[in-house]
């Protein structure tokens, strides 16, 4: 029987309520093996996150403002769910210990990593599994980088020890014993490591939601959930913000072949979105997987009479924004014109410097800006064998009055992106969602 990895977030172990949630989840399954926790987050909207809190006992400090008051906050919250879980657990005594180091001058990572580690330590002695602590397992080297392979070989040679474990999140150590977290939402990535050094059978990751869905629900009215989606699919969507887990959890378990199955705590029997390396047999109704998108790139663009002639003119252009430390989002062309899509964040102000040194090494006929424009992503791995999808796409864009001002089909094929006004933007998703998964009267 395959082993499953069960990682919950910090709305899944939020209070006591959530915690019993946690336990049938995980005794509803035998392979259900290994569980890895966040700290506490949010169990309302005004509500605080434990590892927030951590860092501002931490912000305090720096400040010379005792953080007495903020680590009551703290304590209560896990004492409350000490009591609410009925359990026998000195808990006490780690709190003083955990004082006791901050008042030492412990470091921010150390701080930081206590919601995860006394979460874990809770959530084995409610399940009756062992705690099995990521300190001397997840290893970073002394400079604080991330040292895989000796963590796989770690974790693998103690989980063998244990046949039920819960294990804490988001952090692990250097070789003094000195505390490292990943940086935040990190302990998704703990979920994958371990999941990769048990080779577990699928790596579940419960959160708050049934997994991903077609569209923003705050865009669009009730989109269809995903339910299978594969990695290349998902790098594609989280690169336009679309985002439920940490870009970085995905390689262990991609390596492996790991599938990575999100689910909802709040509504356990909802089977998610399950992550695979390929989807095949892909049903053929499904052209699109997703659609995502984010606001606010500009595009610079250049037109030069006989460009296509002229070797290195795109080394060149490209070499000036090198030397900004401007990364290029994308490099849409025609045969006289070249568009340069960047972020408006990442180009921070400079952008009449970049305009006059283009002017002067590349000599064009004319350089136009445009500021406020939002990219959207329509991803499907189904999009290349079909007929059609770009005909529906722009059509869709053009009946609903979205001027289109680029248009980008990645070498994937798996990928059509379009350049809107930053105001067509929402208008634009919903045109492009009720064109792929409107019912058929409204298509
Ligand atoms: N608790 C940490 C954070 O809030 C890590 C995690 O939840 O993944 O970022």
């Amino acid at each position: 029987m395959g082993v499953k990895v069960a990682k919950f977030g910090g709305s899944s172990v939020a209070d006591a309520i959530q915690l019993a949630k946690v336990k049938s989840i995980v005794e509803s399954d035998p392979q259900r093996k290994y569980v890895v926790v966040s700290a506490p987050g949010k169990r309302f909207h005004e509500d605080n996150k434990i590892t927030d809190l951590l860092y501002l006992c931490k912000t305090h400090l720096d400040h010379n403002i005792g953080h007495e008051q903020v680590f009551q906050v703290i304590c209560d919250r896990f004492r409350a769910i000490v009591f609410n879980l009925g359990l026998n657990l000195d808990i006490e005594k780690e709190f003083e210990e955990i004082d006791r180091n901050i008042r030492a001058g412990a470091s921010e990572d150390y701080i930081a990593s206590r919601g995860e580690y006394l979460t874990a330590m809770i959530t084995a002695a409610y399940m009756g599994f062992d705690f099995v602590d990521t300190k001397g397992l997840v290893t970073f080297d002394e400079r604080g980088r991330f040292l895989d392979e000796e963590t796989d070989k770690r974790l693998r040679e103690e989980l063998k020890k244990h046949d039920k474990a819960v294990i804490p999140g988001f952090y692990g150590s250097k070789p003094s014993g000195e505390i490292k977290t990943f940086s935040r939402g990190g302990s998704d990535i703990t979920g994958s490591l371990v999941a990769r050094a048990v080779d577990a059978e699928t790596y579940e990751n419960w959160t708050d939601v049934s997994g991903f869905l077609v569209a923003d629900p705050r865009i669009v009215n009730d989109p269809r959930p995903i339910e299978k989606i594969s990695y290349m699919e998902l790098r594609e969507l989280s690169y336009m913000g679309a985002s439920v887990l940490h870009e970085d959890a995905i390689y262990p378990a991609r390596a492996s072949d790991i599938p990575i199955n999100i689910r909802n705590t709040n509504e356990p029997e909802h089977l998610g979105t399950t992550i695979i390396a390929e989807v095949e047999n892909h049903d053929a109704d499904k052209v699109i997987t997703g659609i995502a998108g984010s606001k606010d790139f500009l595009v610079i663009a250049i037109y030069k009479n006989m460009m296509s002639a002229e070797v290195g003119f795109i080394r060149r252009c490209l070499t000036i924004l090198e030397d900004y430390s401007i990364p290029v989002e994308h490099l849409p062309s025609g045969i006289d014109t070249i568009s340069i899509v960047l972020s408006r964040k990442k180009v921070n102000g400079k952008l009449d410097e970049i305009i006059e040194e283009m002017k002067r090494r590349l000599q064009p006929d004319s350089i136009d800006v445009y500021e406020d424009m939002s990219l959207i992503a329509t991803v499907g791995r189904g999009m290349s064998k079909r007929q059609g999808v770009s005909a529906t796409l722009f059509g869709a864009l053009y009946k609903a009055g979205v001027n289109i001002r680029m248009i980008d089909q990645g070498s994937s094929e798996m990928n059509i992106i379009v350049g809107v006004k930053n105001d067509d933007f929402e208008k634009a998703i919903r045109a492009i969602y009720d064109a792929f998964e409107g019912t058929p009267e409204k298509k």
